[in-house]
């Protein structure tokens, strides 16, 4: 079975940490490359605006577009 990206990402990157929503502790994500980005089982993210499924908190998260693009040249074995 072939990596996905995001489980690439997230093997790759030093300290990956639960992003979980403040309210009800529901886990959105996870957080590698110290902070610079959100990553899910399906999802590298650069930049969201949403709310939690189970409790509507609003959630904004951002990160540079040229950090993203890096990992994914990475992620295609290509150097960025
Ligand atoms: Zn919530």
């Amino acid at each position: 079975m072939t990596e996905t990206k995001a489980e690439y990402v997230t093997r790759t990157t030093s300290k990956p940490k639960d992003v979980r929503c403040p309210d009800c502790q529901q886990i959105f994500g996870t957080v590698v490359a110290n902070g610079a980005q959100l990553v899910t089982p399906t999802l590298i993210i650069s930049h969201v605006r949403g709310a939690c499924s189970n409790c509507g908190f609003e959630l904004s998260w951002y990160s540079t577009d040229r950090y993203i693009e890096r990992i994914q040249l990475r992620a295609n074995g290509r150097k960025p």
